[in-house]
């Protein structure tokens, strides 16, 4: 809206790092049109806005970018360490969005009458009571995480921490059969008083506050988990895959991943990828490039920085006709293009999400957070993917895992599964599906 037609502030409060931010501006752009008098303020760090808001789209006039402070300390060396600017960051909340939202209040002469944010964001509860506002919560992984960091004291208390291998979360309705080692770390290892393990704490304590809960997915990808999540928070509204809702948008392929394709047999092509953040070590790029080279299989590979440095000497050379290396691929094309036939990954959520609506059977390297609880699920609860080797990637467990998805029949079965569960997702945000309801309930959450 023009600036004299807006009746409503909404703030949105964005989480940097990893693939966050893009999947709540996501939301918010399709909340926008379902709140024509609002204007939402997308608080989140320069970098981040920069990277996600798109110079030519201007068909979200009515969301603002706003940048915050990202708590990188004067004169600040960095050490490398990834997690570094993570914890800057998590120092700086929520000094850093309460400055810029009392900034934007008296500009506009508006209060906010809700906020969006995060899930993370365990503050937006006080925050919310101070403006005696509604609070959406935005959980941008799967259900099954969120659930087990609302039971973090407890499976502390249980599993005594110092020895949790061989150790299974029997004890939790909906996790029999999962190990402890396989749940987010920040639950059980290492420093629990370092900044993530303390923001997920202390957002399992607060989450049940919020006035609702979205979460980008839908109810029907696994039923044991909706009873247990419905009953934990006051709304929890699957309302995704959130990439199945919006208008398509102008994806860059000026490598030609897709054109090339076009030239490939149906199910064929495995598409690596690690998201945005995770860097394979050296010696597990060097087994997966031989795997892919003796093997013979065709592949696009989504590689960040520059490939001659991270893969073998003359590994691009000696490939060329077989695959094709760049630096960010339109993954969403790449999984939802009928040659393609299998997706190794580390399994982030939007990733899994994108690989159910593109049908494509998961080879599995997990990480961190919640990528093990979600790699299993993908083996053992849906069976539609394939761990790699014993956790790590080796020649010979690649070889194998690409052997049984692209030419075994378990493979083929797989693809079946998955073909049922993608129906399910796209019956979901139909006009009387589930997702578009909750979709519904959310707009009126905010509406209020
Ligand atoms: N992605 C992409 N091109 C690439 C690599 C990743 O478009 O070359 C996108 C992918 O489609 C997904 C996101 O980046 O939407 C990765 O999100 P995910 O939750 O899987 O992992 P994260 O980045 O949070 O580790």
């Amino acid at each position: 809206p023009g600036d004299e037609n807006v009746k409503k502030l909404i703030a949105v409060l964005a989480f940097p790092f990893a693939t966050h931010a893009s999947p709540l501006l996501s939301l918010v752009q399709r909340l926008s049109p379902a709140v024509p008098e609002a204007r939402f303020i997308f608080f989140n760090t320069a970098k981040s806005n920069n990277a996600i808001f798109l110079e030519d789209d201007k068909r979200w006039d009515s969301i603002r970018p706003y940048n915050v402070s990202d708590g990188t300390p004067e004169n600040y060396v960095s050490s490398g360490s990834p997690m570094e600017p993570i914890e800057n960051f998590a120092k700086a909340t929520p000094e850093n969005f309460r400055t810029a939202m009392e900034t934007v209040v008296e500009e506009t002469g508006m209060g906010f009458s809700c906020i969006i944010t995060d899930a993370f964001y365990w503050f937006a509860a006080d925050m919310a009571q101070e403006l005696q506002a509604p609070w959406v919560a935005f959980w941008t992984a799967g259900p099954r995480s969120v659930l087990l960091h609302l039971d973090t004291d407890l499976i502390r208390g249980i599993l005594k921490l110092s020895r949790i291998d061989g150790k299974m979360l029997d004890f939790l309705p909906g996790f029999s059969g999962i190990c402890a080692t396989d749940i987010p770390p920040e639950i059980t290892c290492g420093d629990l008083n370092s900044p993530m393990p303390r923001m997920l704490h202390k957002m399992g304590l607060m989450l049940p506050k919020a006035t609702a809960v979205a979460i980008n997915s839908f109810e029907e990808i696994d039923t044991a988990m909706v009873n247990l999540t419905n009953s934990r928070f006051k709304k929890f509204l699957n309302i995704g895959p959130l990439v199945l809702t919006l208008p398509d948008l102008k994806i860059s392929d000026s490598e030609g991943c897709l054109q090339w394709l076009d030239k490939q047999k149906q199910e064929s092509v495995a598409y690596i990828s690690f998201g945005s953040t995770v860097m394979p070590p050296p010696h597990e790029l060097e087994a997966l490039a031989e795997a892919l080279e003796t093997s013979g299989f065709h592949f696009i590979w989504s590689i960040r920085g520059n490939p001659e440095e991270k893969l073998p000497k003359g590994f691009l050379e000696r490939t060329k006709d077989k695959g094709i290396v760049v630096s960010w691929a339109p993954q969403l094309k790449i999984l939802q293009h009928e040659a393609t036939g299998a997706f190794i990954t580390h399994c982030g959520w939007n990733s899994v999400l994108e690989s159910i609506v593109g049908g494509v059977p998961m080879i599995c390297r997990a990480f961190f957070g919640d990528q093990r609880l979600n790699m299993r699920t993908i083996e053992n609860v849906w069976g539609v993917g394939t761990g790699i080797g014993d956790g790590e990637i080796t020649k010979d467990g690649a070889m194998k895992a690409l052997e049984l998805v692209l030419s075994s029949e378990e493979g083929q079965y797989m693809r079946q599964k998955l073909e049922d569960i993608r129906k399910l997702a796209f019956d979901a945000v139909q006009s009387h599906g589930s997702s578009t309801a909750n979709f519904e309930t959310l707009t009126a959450v905010i509406t209020k």
